[in-house]
């Protein structure tokens, strides 16, 4: 590392320091040292400083005590006489500058500046990333269909040139976050000047507008450690080796560098993260103390992302359809409003359905798409409404009849992936939309099989031979079809509903989650699918089908050791061996004893609540707080990172109304309390549950937020209501 970049790294990190120092004075002169502070929806204080130091940040005091261990950190500029690797100086310099950034940013939230607003636009960045996103991304990150981070800091020589960068990073599926800027610009205002839309739906997330904002995106990544990792706050060296190894991220730094960017660029380097700029930076080579190039530039704008990937050693596969429009996750979030729209089907405005078929090999042809409809395609080209049945059907060796509905649900990002053009719902309430934008790009009617076709084959290659697709355009066809499709629907329904775990003799394991939770499995069965919601047993199913050394392996289930609690000689068996003897033995079917393990990326959790002799249930994205005091991030703190922990537990949604929800602890009549828009979405379900256990009132008797958010309260409308909950054996 060259004398130059380590002075820079350390004079940047004095001069944060300074201003942090400063900035604290103040605001404990003004609000007193006991003001307490945490950033909004976490339960890790000021994450670097907890990660590094376990000490929690909770009052401006401590904030005074954490730059403390900053100042710890800060070394002399290395003076010219003396040559000597000055890797440790700018790196411990780059530590000192996150902690102290941290602090910046804490009290200008304290003051209400934060997150940051454009005062020319009115545009409001994103602030600091709240722990219910780094959830909500979780499973994205385990399945690797986001397989990275990008942080751009600074601004592109053109507006056209941001885009494009961006662009490449969306179709690559790599969630970007901007921050900081170059004389005066950044790419969010080019972005914003081209319309383009920016967001999390979009994968491209503003933090703010200086450098030090990029701190929210390392806060971020530090707590995929804490979160997923089960690495414990102050071993630092774990959390360094952690990043390096499993967050796959890098900066791209456009425009001159100047002191601040450097000190918070060694910060990145000391997580693992290198940087690429495009201006001359002097670059670090191997000196013996560094093992791997760290920063490089690159002067051409259209290698920058490919060589910054390549410097991250990330592997990306992406498959895109044969369609004359961007493809990729990034765009699956974008919404086609009405005065967007060129052209729209179902949505209750017209007849519409889906609908994926088994058929014999010799029944269909690969890759064909059939149009069905009088002047079908001059109807597409008028725009406005029209009906639409999308019939996928499916040959393969390996196809089997139960995995129609798992291809069908992916019409759904099959379609919506496709930039400007949008899906929603599913079956015969489903409803499509092709934007303008999309239509003057030359989308037509055929390439909505198109892309059907090519991702059907993408997504489950090694099941399906051939695929073929026809869309019916005109009314009594749709209709006609509709019937059929309907009786489809319910057979499969009731194939489902006897798919029950004494019916089968294979679960199925997820290990997707050990990249980030070594000692974390799920064991999917009928009738409880995973914690994230996103993997059930029938795509447990397929997915070995597609690759048998994948993340979805079979367990036999062997023999019954207690039906009540659901432990099987076979899950036990097989637990031991995934997880390296963490997990000696699981009951599938209670939350006291041996229960299932959780990673991070629940969907809820559940937790007891003794005085109540029940349960509480809160999911992800109730910011609120909870009977037992608690609120859905900090109660996720402690249960997360692969261990099992009696009282608390994370579940998949649909899984609160499966006959073996907490089966051997007395099943849903345990639930006390649940936030009212999980009892909104669960109703339906739930209701048909309730009255099959004798209990048809119980969703109502169940309290929520509006009733009461402490377990006091919450015992008095449990006896006023009669739950009956509190005549049941005691959990405890
Ligand atoms: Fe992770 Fe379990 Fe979901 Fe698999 S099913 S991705 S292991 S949470
Ligand atoms: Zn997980």
């Amino acid at each position: 590392m060259s004398k130059l970049i380590a002075s820079a790294a350390i004079r940047g990190a004095k001069t944060l320091v300074a201003q942090a120092e400063e900035m604290l004075e103040k605001a404990i002169a003004e609000k007193g040292k006991d003001l307490p502070f945490e950033f909004p929806d976490t339960a890790f204080y000021l994450p670097m400083i907890y990660a590094m130091t376990a000490f929690p940040v909770k009052t401006l005091g401590d904030m005074k005590a954490a730059l403390g261990f900053a100042k710890e950190l800060l070394h002399d500029e290395p003076e010219d006489k003396v040559w000597k690797p000055y890797l440790g100086e700018a790196l411990d310099s780059g530590m000192a500058t996150l902690f102290a950034e941290e602090i910046i940013l804490a009290i200008r939230y304290i003051y209400g500046l934060e997150p940051c607003k454009d005062p020319e636009t009115g545009y409001v960045y994103n602030g600091f990333i709240s722990d219910t996103i780094q959830r909500n991304l979780g499973i994205q990150l385990v399945d690797g269909t986001m397989p990275g981070f990008a942080a751009i800091i600074g601004a592109a020589p053109t507006d056209d040139i941001a885009v494009n960068i961006v662009r490449e990073l969306q179709e690559k599926n790599i969630l970007t976050f901007l921050s900081g800027q170059s004389n005066g610009d950044s790419v969010t205002k080019q972005l914003l000047r081209k319309g383009v839309e920016l967001g999390w739906d979009s994968r491209i997330v503003p933090l703010g507008p200086d450098t030090e904002h990029t701190l929210y995106a390392l806060d971020w990544a530090i707590r995929a450690s804490l979160i997923f990792g089960g690495k414990k706050p102050a071993d630092f060296k774990g959390h360094l080796k952690y990043q390096k190894d499993r967050v796959f991220a890098f900066a791209i730094v456009l425009g001159p560098l100047d002191d601040i960017k450097w000190t918070t660029g060694a910060g990145a380097i000391n997580m693992g993260f290198p940087a690429i700029g495009d201006t001359d930076v002097p670059v670090i080579h191997p000196t013996g103390v560094c093992t791997y190039e760290e920063v490089d530039k690159e002067f051409d704008h259209t290698k920058i992302v490919q060589k910054a990937i390549e410097m991250r050693g990330l592997k990306i596969t992406v498959e895109k359809p044969p369609i004359p429009v961007a493809y990729g996750p990034a765009f699956e979030g974008e919404r086609i409003r009405k005065e967007d729209t060129f052209i729209e089907f179902g949505g209750q405005r017209t007849p519409a359905f889906e609908l994926v078929k088994m058929r014999e090999m010799e029944e269909i042809e690969d890759n064909k798409i059939i149009i069905v409809g009088e002047n079908a395609r001059e109807r597409y080209e008028k725009g406005g409404q029209l009906p639409l049945g999308i019939l996928i059907e499916v040959a393969g060796r390996k196809m089997q009849k139960d995995f129609e509905s798992v291809f069908e649900r992916k019409i759904h990002s099959n379609i919506n992936e496709a930039q400007g053009v949008w899906h929603m719902g599913q079956r015969d309430i489903n409803w499509v939309r092709i934007g303008n934008n999309a239509k003057k790009e030359g989308f037509t009617l055929e390439h909505l099989g198109v892309l059907n076709a090519t991702m059907t084959h993408h997504r489950f290659r090694s099941i399906v031979d051939k695929v073929q697709v026809t869309l019916f355009i005109d009314e009594q066809d749709v209709k006609k079809h509709l019937e059929e499709a309907r009786v489809a629907y319910r057979e499969r329904d009731q194939r489902l509903g006897s798919l029950t775990d004494e019916a089968v003799d294979t679960f199925y394991s997820c290990l997707l989650c050990q990249s980030f939770a070594p000692s974390h499995v799920c064991v999917i069965t009928p009738e409880r699918l995973g914690l994230c919601g996103a993997y059930n047993w029938l795509d447990g199913k397929a997915a070995y089908e597609i690759d048998p050394t994948g993340g979805n392996q079979p367990i036999a289930k062997g023999e019954c050791l207690d039906t009540k609690y659901g432990r099987y000689t076979g899950s036990d068996e097989y637990l031991k061996k995934a997880t390296g003897g963490a997990v000696e033995t699981l009951n599938l079917y209670t939350i006291m004893e041996n229960p299932m393990t959780s990673c991070g990326c629940f969907e809820c959790i559940i937790a007891i609540i003794p005085e109540a002799n029940g349960v509480m249930i809160v999911h992800r994205g109730h910011t609120g707080m909870t009977p037992i005091g608690m609120k859905f991030s900090t109660l996720a703190g402690t249960v997360g990172g692969g261990a099992q922990t009696p009282g608390f537990m994370g579940v998949g949604v649909n899984f609160i109304s499966s006959k073996k929800f907490l089966f051997g602890d007395g099943g849903i009549k345990r639930i006390v309390w649940m936030p009212k828009s999980l009892k909104e979405r669960i109703a339906e379900d739930f209701k048909k549950r309730a009255e099959e256990e004798g209990v048809a009132g119980l969703l109502d008797k169940i309290a929520d937020e509006t009733i009461c958010e402490d377990s006091e309260k919450l015992l008095e409308h449990l006896t006023n209501v009669g739950h009956p909950a509190l005549a049941m054996d005691p959990m405890l």
